[in-house]
């Protein structure tokens, strides 16, 4: 009904509590409504963290969020309780599953290849959480014996080899595009980068092909959604080449259908089952 977007404060994150409460109260009074007229409200947070306590345990992007309780301090900043907080790809794979590319399947992935790369699992209709909430992560999935460091602190992790920021960081500029570009213009140097990233996909692919046996993998984010070339087909290529076959037989991978608004999307869609009693969603 409403939109209101603003940067992300760098200052920490009282601010970022700060700055969420007065984008929302904002989108509200475009539709002249208030907090007290809101059943509930979603937010799509980065993880690993806790979504039925609102505590964000680690966001290696965001300065400070370390044990961060951003569902409370939103509690309290927008004076609601009903805060349903989760990590962005679940709020991404949920969006996708109710108005996207995975309407109607029970078995699906959901990743994300941005400037990080990032996941979510729903297997039998229902969200993999394992034991610690980190399933899904692909992004640090590791595809390489050796290899660079990842911000998580392992090396070889898929996301350290094929996510945007790692891609511009292995070719010394700020934007992968420029490294597609390189590639593209025969610039040996961007190609074996690229080739690098592709194989780490593939990889990735048969593994959780193999793994999880999904019936989709849908894939969003901005290199994934300007490059399909070099995420999604060679990703398709090692699942026919070097999966199960039947396990290749059994599985599409799509590109995602939402765009950049999935997280939000999402995170409404979530709320509401939230607030339906739908506690771990997809039951
Ligand atoms: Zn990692």
């Amino acid at each position: 009904m409403a939109r209101d977007e603003r940067a992300t404060p760098r200052t920490g994150p009282d601010d970022v509590v700060r700055a969420i409460g007065e984008s929302a109260r904002s989108a509200l009074a475009i539709v002249k409504a208030s907090v007290r007229e809101l059943s509930g409200v979603g937010c799509s947070a980065p993880g690993p963290l806790d979504h039925l306590l609102g505590i964000v345990h680690e966001a290696p992007n965001m300065p400070g969020f370390v044990d961060f309780p951003l569902g409370p301090g939103l509690a309290d900043a927008l004076g609601l309780k009903a805060i349903y907080l989760d990590r962005d790809t679940v709020m991404a794979a949920v969006g996708e599953a109710v108005a996207g590319a995975a309407r109607g399947a029970r078995d699906f992935i959901y990743i994300t290849i941005s400037t990080g790369i990032g996941g979510a699992i729903v297997s039998g209709g229902r969200l993999l959480r394992g034991a610690a909430n980190t399933a899904g992560e692909v992004g640090h999935f590791p595809v390489a014996f050796e290899g660079p460091r990842c911000g998580c602190g392992s090396y070889g992790c898929v996301e350290s080899l094929a996510a945007g920021r790692f891609i511009a960081e292995a070719f010394g500029v700020d934007d992968a595009a420029v490294v597609f570009a390189a590639a593209e213009a025969n610039d040996p140097r961007a190609q074996s980068i690229i080739a690098r990233a592709e194989k780490a996909l593939g990889n990735l692919a048969v593994g959780l092909a193999n793994a999880i046996s999904p019936a989709l993998i849908v894939v969003g984010g901005s290199i994934a959604e300007h490059e399909p070339g070099h995420t999604l087909e060679p990703m398709r290529g090692a699942i026919a080449a070097r999966a199960f076959k039947v396990a290749a037989a059994a599985v599409r991978i799509v590109p995602a259908a939402l765009g950049r608004d999935v997280g939000m999307l999402g995170a409404v869609i979530y709320a509401r089952e939230r607030l339906a009693g739908r506690d771990e969603w997809f039951r």
